[in-house]
C-alpha cells in the first residue's frame, strides 16, 4: 500500500532502519531489529541507502523482506546525485519487481572524492529524481522527500530552502519527513511557514532518542541540528554514564513526542539506528498516548 493512502486516513507511526555494516557484507542482524520492531505494529518502516558505500544494494533486500515477509510496509530510501538515470532505473525496477510501492527520493550528500565533478552529474537536486521517476514509472511509486526544520546546511537562508521544498513536492513527493530536531518549535515553524506557501502535504517529524553523548554530538554537527540548552545541560552532567544517558535520550524524545501529537502532528518517524529495545522503551512508557495517533 502507498503511505499517501495510509496518512488520508490517520496520523503515522514508523521507524528508520540502516543496512548493517561490515567487512562481509553480511546483514543478517537487521533481521532481528526488524522482529522486535514489528511487535510494535508501525505503519511503515524505512530502510536508508548508503549511496556508493558497501551497503548499496542491501536496501532493496532489507525493504523486500519488510514488505513480503512482515507484510508491513516497507519504504526504499534512494539517493541520486551519485547515480545515473540508467543505474537509477534499475533499482526502481528491482524494487518494483519486489512490490515495494514506496520510494523516499533524495539528492544524498556530495562525495567526498576529490574526482568528484558536478559537471559530471546526471541528477543535481531530489526534485529531478521525483519527476525521472513519476516519468519512468508512472503510478507505480508513492514518492517522498526529505525536509529540514533547521534549514539544509546548503541552503542560503530559511525561505530558499522552502522554496526548493515546494519544488520538490510539487514533482511529486506526496508527504515529507524531517531531519532531526531535537527543539519542536523548529518543527512547528517549518510546517506553519510550509502551510503558507502551499506544501499542503503531511510532514512526519523525524525524532532521534539519544542514546550516548558521542553520537549525539556527531550526528547534531553532521545534520547541522541544535542542542538545546536544557538538552546540552544534562548531557555535561551525564555524558560518562551510558544508562543514564539512555534513560535521558529515550525520555527527551518520549517528551518531544507527546508535545508533537498533543499538537497534531501529521506522523512519527523513530531513527531507532537499529536498537529496537529503545523504540520499545519509548512505546512501554506512552501507550495511551501514541493511540491518539489513531494508532491500535
Ligand atoms: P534536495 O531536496 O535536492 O536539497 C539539497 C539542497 O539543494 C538544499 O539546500 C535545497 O535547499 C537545495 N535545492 C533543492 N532544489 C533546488 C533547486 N532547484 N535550486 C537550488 N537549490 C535547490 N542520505 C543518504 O545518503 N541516504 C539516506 O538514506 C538518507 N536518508 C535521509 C532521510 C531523511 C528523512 C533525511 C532528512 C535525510 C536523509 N539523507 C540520506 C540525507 C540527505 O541525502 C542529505 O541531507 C542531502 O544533503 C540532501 O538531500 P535532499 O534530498 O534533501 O536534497
Amino acid at each position: 500500500m502507498k503511505i499517501s493512502e495510509i496518512l488520508k486516513h490517520k496520523s503515522t507511526i514508523s521507524f528508520e532502519v540502516f543496512p548493517p555494516k561490515n567487512k562481509d557484507g553480511d546483514i543478517s542482524s537487521i533481521y532481528y531489529t526488524i522482529d522486535e520492531l514489528s511487535k510494535l505494529n508501525p505503519d511503515f518502516i524505512s530502510v536508508t541507502y548508503g549511496a556508493g558505500g558497501s551497503t548499496k544494494g542491501k536496501t532493496v533486500e532489507i525493504a523486500s523482506t519488510i514488505k513480503n515477509k512482515y507484510q508491513i510496509e516497507s519504504v526504499a530510501h534512494l539517493t541520486c546525485i551519485s547515480s545515473t538515470k540508467q543505474e537509477i532505473l534499475e533499482t526502481c525496477q528491482q524494487l518494483k519487481d519486489n512490490h515495494i510501492e514506496n520510494i523516499l527520493a533524495l539528492r544524498g550528500d556530495y562525495p567526498k572524492d576529490p574526482l568528484f565533478n558536478k559537471e559530471d552529474l546526471e541528477f543535481h537536486y531530489a526534485k529531478e529524481l521525483n519527476e525521472f521517476i513519476t516519468q519512468k514509472f508512472p503510478n507505480n511509486f508513492c514518492l517522498s522527500g526529505a525536509c529540514y526544520p533547521e534549514v539544509h546546511q546548503e541552503a542560503a537562508c530559511f525561505e530558499d530552502d522552502l522554496k526548493s521544498l515546494k519544488a520538490k513536492v510539487d514533482a511529486g513527493a506526496e508527504y515529507l519527513i524531517t531531519q532531526i530536531f531535537f527543539d519542536n518549535n523548529y518543527y512547528y515553524r517549518l510546517v506553519k511557514e510550509a502551510r503558507k506557501i502551499g506544501i499542503g502535504v503531511p510532514i512526519i517529524a523525524g525524532i532521534m532518542p539519544i542514546t550516548n553523548s558521542k553520537s549525539l554530538l556527531r550526528t547534531a554537527k553532521m545534520c547541522g541540528t541544535s542542542i538545546p540548552y536544557e538538552l546540552s545541560t544534562m548531557i555535561e552532567n551525564y555524558y560518562h554514564y551510558p544508562d543514564a544517558m539512555k534513560e535521558i535520550g529515550i525520555n527527551y524524545a518520549t517528551h518531544q513526542i507527546i508535545d508533537l501529537i498533543t499538537n497534531g502532528v501529521d506522523g512519527i518517524h523513530i531513527y531507532t539506528m537499529n536498537k529496537p529495545e529503545i523504540a520499545q522503551r519509548i512505546f512501554d512508557s506512552i501507550p495511551t498516548v501514541l493511540k491518539e495517533l489513531n494508532h491500535d
